[in-house]
């Protein structure tokens, strides 16, 4: 099973659509592994998206993310860093195919409220990023009824 990370960024919050994006993942059968709320400092932030330093987005989206509380999480499932990337769609909500969460609920192309890796690699840097290892639950889930 593939792992992949997924930042619900500070817009999600402020407009509380939080439950929204995880219903969206539970309901494409994702699973939650680890999950945590984080104000990301802003070193950390400059070094989480250091691939766009020197981009003239990169100072604002710097501020941005490290603003407010972000909630990040580890999803598990297959194909996840792939599918996960479709279903936020693209990184301006004007662009992104409708049905999408960014289409849905993103604002303009820096407050778009969340982030997903970009490919396995990716996954696995931001993995370890955000969390050590005991951080990342194994877990199988019982079925309930209701
Ligand atoms: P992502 O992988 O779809 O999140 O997009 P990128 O990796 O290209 O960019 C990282 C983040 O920087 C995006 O999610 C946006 O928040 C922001 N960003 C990217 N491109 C632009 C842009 O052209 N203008 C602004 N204002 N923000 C951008
Ligand atoms: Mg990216």
């Amino acid at each position: 099973m593939e792992r992949t990370l997924v930042i619900i960024k500070p817009d999600a919050l402020s407009k509380k659509i939080v439950g929204k994006v995880i219903t969206t993942f539970e309901q494409k059968d994702f699973k939650i592994v680890a999950f945590k709320m984080v104000l990301v400092s802003r070193e950390k932030a400059e070094e989480f998206y250091q691939e766009h330093k020197g981009k003239e987005f990169y100072e604002p989206l710097v501020n941005f993310m490290s603003s407010n509380p972000c909630l990040v999480m580890v999803l598990e499932g297959e194909n996840a860093t792939q599918k996960i990337r479709d279903i936020a769609g693209n990184t301006d909500p004007q662009k992104a195919e409708e049905g999408t969460l960014r289409e849905l609920y993103a604002q303009d192309n820096r407050h778009n409220i969340l982030h997903a890796a970009d490919s396995l690699k990716s996954a696995e840097r931001e993995v370890k990023f955000f969390f050590s290892e005991n951080e990342i639950h194994h877990w199988e889930g019982k079925i309930y009824k209701k």
